[in-house]
């Protein structure tokens, strides 16, 4: 064969529906050469059928028969529907059998779950042109291990290369079910949960392949498992020794023993992205890499147990290690670590949770002797611990790695309950309490800077990369901002519209930033700039999957963004608003994005939402820090109602104060969005959420007369004269008193409002004037108000206040 031979797995994530598998289908189309198709059950069938439930026949049926239906027509359809209807019905028939019999032999289960595999292959087959669906059975051979049976490598070759080199030489696509295998007496058995990927490396060796493909829901194999470690990035290469052991610590994108086959091949194992087929992936290959990273991966074991047998007559006799791992696997017990300490008197090991009892009942069967005679003090276990693997081929040979480890542990004041470095030095294990497990794997994922891993070597001097949510007025000041400004540790390196987004890891330059901003100003959407299009979900996942560094993203819309930035939030990123909406809402949801951020070790910054560039949530922090109580937040924090109210006190009539608002760029292009008062509510909510405000958003005081709010804004502005009178009423009223009116929020723990207030004229709010925003506080040490004041709106202004929050994030 002259072009050489690839083997495509599609993982069971991928084959969620008939989208899944028209997505499949079109990738193979795309191909060119020898290929040879490996497919796990459509998404939650294996699942399913382990559980036996009442409905899972039908579930199944209707399932694969959705799919067979929406990808095959006449003559094809009706044999997939037979077959699907066959399968099910056998289905039916073991369980209840079953529920007969009591309970469930390994080898019947293998039975029940092969036909998960076995039907996705054949409808994959049926929907590939020029395919050729081949069970499994006639090539993987394997021993009786049902539920985790090994591969006899020879044997499988052999078939492999009987049954699969002609139809290849002919031309076509065989597509085999994942997962299953025969053993010696001809009955089907399973390579244990995710064989899959086993049956794709088996196939690769036995027909020797040039590459193997797993086309997966993640975009290759990633630093940690990224639910753990937000800041996980794709990891672009791995020697075949550092991908086994990722694998082995039960890193799910693997199957523990995958790597077997190709270990000393040449074969080249691509982890590559389903969803964005053009993400490069990771590359699995015998060869080093990445030599500045002596740490690539980390791989973390949940719901372990430490199983501990420990006495002092243990001390120099020998046999005592053989017999209890002689113990262990005659309890068929898998063990995933062994420690020893070196004064002798105690074997730890770690084992699933759910096998400890097991474990403990064998050894202590085994020990009895000593038990008795008190030369082993006990056999101990305990639940509810994590393993996390380190991981690196460079690991080897570079001292001080495990100072890292443990320093970085400790830093985070983490109790370590053992270690154990697997002599390859290719690994250090250490055991923790499963609650600890997340953050100790994001404390050593920094202390080794693996979220920079696809950039090459790490950066000596942390950066912080911006992402602009929005690109409008603020945006383009605050980009000015960031690259005139003599802080060259701020990049923008992205930007997101509706359309899409345009990303340059390297950093967006000024003059690619302002050429940006003129298309945009003429209507232009960034996917017609160069840009993706893409949703901004979609946008910050490949983004993230960069090697960006410090990533904050800034929203600068107006919209309802919380989703976007629960999303940014589980990507790593640190959030910078200058929009208020996603802080004023309804408390679940703001609970959900600070509370998310927290968890994750990220910050959110909002200074910009309330008086702009004023450091107003700043003056909180420092009087909150310094030990005050912030007992009452007050103040006009709408430049347009301050302006329009002003005027109005100072004798202008309302109508022409609020039509110069309009003209000089003050008030939104509708000014019934001001007047409303809504948008200074949200600043009243925003801040009294601050002070420990737990209730619902207050209802604004509307300045708009109820008969008013509907018209056609250009109605409403030819008949503004109409409200004068009230107004100068009003105002002459207040006038006799000394007071004047002033649209004041006021925010306390308890309670929040938005609404005109009479002032008195010689107050702070009452001699305010212009577009000023005067907040005050008033708290336990400051009975005589503190009082912030100054502009608060403008573009320019409130970009300062963003960056200023940005640089508050600070060196990593
Ligand atoms: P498939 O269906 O293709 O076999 P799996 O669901 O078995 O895929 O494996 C992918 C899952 O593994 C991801 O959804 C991810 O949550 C998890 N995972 C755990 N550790 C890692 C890691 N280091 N890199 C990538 N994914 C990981
Ligand atoms: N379908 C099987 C499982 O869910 C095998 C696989 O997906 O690789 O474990
Ligand atoms: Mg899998």
């Amino acid at each position: 064969m002259k072009v050489p031979l690839e083997i495509w797995k599609f993982g069971g994530a991928s084959l969620a529906d008939e989208h899944g598998i028209r997505r499949a289908v079109d990738q193979i189309a795309l191909h060119r050469g020898p290929l040879v198709v490996v497919a796990s059950a459509l998404a939650g069938v294996t699942d399913l059928l382990l559980s036996a439930a009442p409905d899972a026949a039908q579930t199944f049926r209707a399932k694969h028969h959705a799919v067979a239906r929406a990808i095959a027509k006449g003559a094809d359809r009706d044999r997939l529907i037979a077959a699907i209807d066959t399968s099910a019905r056998e289905y039916e028939d073991i369980c209840k059998a079953l529920k007969m019999l009591g309970h469930i032999e390994p080898r019947a289960r293998d039975l029940l779950v092969s036909r998960g595999e076995r039907l996705s292959s054949q409808l994959l087959a049926t929907a590939i042109a020029g395919a050729r669906y081949i069970d499994a059975v006639d090539v993987i051979a394997t021993d009786a291990a049902y539920g985790n049976a090994a591969p006899e490598i020879a044997l499988t070759a052999k078939r492999a290369r009987k049954v699969l080199l002609p139809l290849l030489k002919a031309g076509s696509i065989p597509v085999v079910p994942g997962f299953i295998g025969r053993a010696p007496d001809g009955s089907v058995t399973t390579l244990g949960r995710g064989g899959t990927d086993l049956t794709a490396t088996l196939l690769a060796r036995s027909l020797a392949a040039k590459c193997v493909v797993f086309w997966k829901d993640v975009p290759g194999i990633l630093t940690a498992d990224p639910r753990l470690v937000p800041d996980a990035r794709v990891i672009p290469h791995l020697h075949h020794r550092e991908a086994a052991e990722v694998a082995h610590y039960g890193a799910k994108v693997l199957h523990p023993r995958a790597l077997i086959p190709v270990s000393g091949t040449r074969i080249t194992l691509r982890i590559r992205s389903f969803v964005d087929p053009n993400l490069p992936g990771t590359e699995v290959a015998a060869k080093q890499s990445l030599k500045g990273y002596p740490v690539k991966a980390l791989a973390i074991l949940s719901s372990q147990a430490v199983v501990t047998v420990a006495g002092k007559g243990m001390v120099g006799v020998h046999g005592i290690a053989a017999r209890t791992f002689g113990a262990v696997d005659a309890a068929s017990v898998s063990v995933s670590t062994i420690f020893q300490a070196s004064s002798e008197n105690s074997i730890g090991f770690t084992v699933p949770n759910g096998d400890a009892d097991r474990a403990v009942v064998s050894l202590r069967k085994v020990f009895k002797h000593e038990l008795d005679h008190g030369l082993i003090d006990g056999v101990t276990s305990r639940s509810g611990m994590a393993v996390i693997a380190v991981v690196g081929e460079g690991m080897a040979g570079t001292p001080g790695i495990s100072a890292r480890v443990f320093d970085a542990l400790a830093a985070g004041g983490i109790n370590v309950v053992a270690i154990a470095q697997g002599s390859s030095e290719r690994n250090i294990s250490f055991v923790v309490s499963e609650q600890d497990a997340p953050e100790a794997a994001r404390r050593v994922h920094a202390a080794f800077q693996l979220s920079k891993i696809g950039g090459g070597r790490p950066v000596s001097k942390p950066h912080t990369d911006v992402v602009l949510l929005g690109y409008g007025r603020v945006g383009r000041a605050l980009s000015e901002q960031i690259v005139s400004g003599s802080n060259d540790d701020v990049r923008v390196i992205g930007l997101l519209d509706r359309s899409g987004y345009l990303f340059d890891a390297k950093g967006l330059s000024r003059s690619r930033l302002k050429e940006l901003a003129k298309a945009k100003d003429k209507g232009a959407l960034l996917s017609s700039l160069g840009g993706k299009k893409a949703s901004a979900t979609d946008a910050l996942t490949v983004i993230s999957e960069h090697a960006v560094s410090r990533p904050v993203i800034v929203d600068v819309t107006s919209d309802e963004t919380a989703e976007v930035l629960n999303t940014a939030v589980g990507r790593g990123f640190d959030v910078v608003l200058a929009n208020k909406k996603p802080l004023a809402g309804n408390w679940e949801s703001y609970a959900r994005l600070l509370d998310g951020a927290a968890s994750r070790g990220r910050t959110v910054r909002y200074e910009a939402t309330v008086g702009a560039g004023l450091p107003i949530i700043d003056t909180y922090r420092k009087l909150d820090e310094s030990g005050d109580r912030v007992l009452r937040i007050e103040g006009c924090v709408s430049g347009t109602l301050m302006y329009v109210l002003s005027q109005v006190s100072a004798g202008r009539a309302f109508s022409a104060a609020v039509r110069e608002a309009v003209d000089r760029g003050y008030a939104e292009p509708d000014p019934r969005d001001d007047l409303s008062g809504r948008d200074a509510a949200r600043k009243g909510l925003i801040l009294a959420r601050m002070i420990g405000y737990r209730g619902a958003p207050p209802t604004a005081h509307d300045l708009v007369p109820e008969a008013y709010r509907q018209l056609p804004l250009k109605e409403f502005l030819s008949r503004l004269e109409e409200l004068d009178a009230d107004w100068k009423k009003r105002t002459e009223q207040e006038a006799t008193r000394g007071s004047v009116l002033r649209y004041v929020v006021s925010a306390t723990p308890k309670k929040v409002s938005a609404g005109l207030l009479a002032v008195p004229k010689s107050s702070a709010m009452g001699a305010a004037e212009g577009t000023r925003n005067i907040i005050t506080f008033h708290s336990k040490r400051y009975k005589e108000p503190l009082v912030i004041s100054g502009p608060g709106a403008g573009a320019d202004v409130t970009a300062a206040g963003l960056l200023n929050d940005i640089c508050s994030l600070g060196p990593a």
